[in-house]
């Protein structure tokens, strides 16, 4: 991103005319870009040198994926996305929340990425035993059984020739994995080529609030 915007920079404080609103765009376009890989590569390092553990609290996480696809609202009806969601209603589970947005924020962009013409995703809760499976299904071009294993590495791309409709950095999925490796939770991918994937993991429930709930505003799409 740092050469796009030092090239365009360049060409528009040298070459008359070339000062356009498109040329800005893609010198904002590509802040944006080096903003979303700094940010992830902090968040992994600090996950990965053990400096961020997880902090527990008891929350509805029901609750806070119905927050946290209101923040998808805007996004969603001005790209034509449908994101469907089948709650479950209150679910309470022990865990650390803004590492648990994390990983449903990086699975939701995944999923908004790279579903299929129909640009729908379906995000579900679904109850089991003694814990709780959020999942997010999405239509796209699915994943081959060789690559599964490969795209929770840090900067893996099965394709690197894709429309994005959110920034992708390479990294979201080994996010992912370092949050839930560090709640001991199991997750999974289950994907047929040409057939879309469903990304999921399992916390498990605790019975009711257990503290008072803290609502953190670091949550972003
Ligand atoms: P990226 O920024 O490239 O999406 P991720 O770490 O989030 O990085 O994902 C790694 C790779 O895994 C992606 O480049 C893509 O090849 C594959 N992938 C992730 N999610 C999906 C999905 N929902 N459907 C198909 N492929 C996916």
């Amino acid at each position: 991103p740092l050469t796009m915007i030092k090239g365009y920079s360049e060409v528009m404080r040298d070459i008359p005319g070339e000062n356009t609103p498109e040329n800005v765009q893609v010198i904002i376009d590509e802040a944006q870009h080096l903003s979303a890989l700094v940010n992830d590569l902090l968040d992994l390092s600090r996950i990965q040198a053990g400096m961020r553990k997880p902090i527990p609290e008891c929350f509805d996480l029901d609750a806070t994926v119905g927050e946290v696809l209101t923040r998808y609202e805007a996004f969603v009806k001005r790209q034509g996305y449908v994101i469907r969601f089948s709650s479950v209603g209150e679910t309470w589970v022990m865990a650390d929340r803004s590492m648990v947005l994390q990983a449903i924020y990086n699975l939701i962009n995944n999923a908004i990425n790279y579903t299929g013409e129909d640009h729908t995703v379906t995000v579900s809760l679904t109850r089991q035993n003694d814990s709780i499976r959020f999942s997010v299904q999405d239509t796209g071009a699915g994943i081959a059984a060789e690559d599964i294993p490969a795209i929770w590495s840090r900067y893996y791309r099965v394709d690197r020739v894709h429309r994005r409709a959110v920034i992708g950095t390479g990294l979201g999925l080994s996010i992912v994995k370092e949050v839930l490796d560090a709640h001991g939770a199991l997750y999974g991918v289950q994907s047929t080529v040409g057939g879309g994937s469903t990304f999921w993991f399992d916390l498990p429930t605790v019975e009711t609030s257990q503290t008072s709930l803290t609502t953190s505003q670091e949550d972003k799409p």
